[in-house]
């Protein structure tokens, strides 16, 4: 066992390893193979052919020795989920008197918004 250790050690040595990005693809692979479970025919053919290609791409990955590009792939999806994450949670709107920009909380209904500068009032569906 501790052969096995040091080789893979040796293996993995200057190779990229796991990350979220190959995180996330391998729960797709896994939900992948318990859709097919459900299937027949030709879509179960497609779909675990389509979980055979994701699970290549996650070793290449993970073998892969150019670590700056795959770091960078792995950037991109975390920033894209980030932003999903923190969908605004306010609208802003214009105060039709003085112009100024005031913050509301998202989903409020209609809500009678009091501008903080001129006090003047105004309602808005949020
Ligand atoms: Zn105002």
């Amino acid at each position: 066992m501790n052969r096995f250790k040091q080789w893979l050690y040796r293996f993995m040595y200057g190779r990229y390893g796991m990350d979220t990005l190959n995180r996330i693809l391998s729960a797709v692979v896994f939900i992948i193979l318990i859709v097919t479970l459900f299937l027949s025919g030709y879509p179960r053919l497609i779909l675990s052919g389509l979980g055979f290609l994701l699970l290549a791409y996650i070793y290449f990955r993970m073998f892969s020795r150019n670590i700056y590009k795959r770091s960078k792939e792995n950037e991109k999806v975390v920033q894209f989920f980030n932003r999903i994450k923190n969908i605004p949670k306010y609208r802003y709107f214009k105060c039709p008197t003085c112009k100024v920009k005031i913050r509301v909380p998202r989903h409020k209904g209609k809500i009678e918004i009091t501008c903080p500068k001129c006090r003047g009032r105004f309602i808005k569906k949020t």
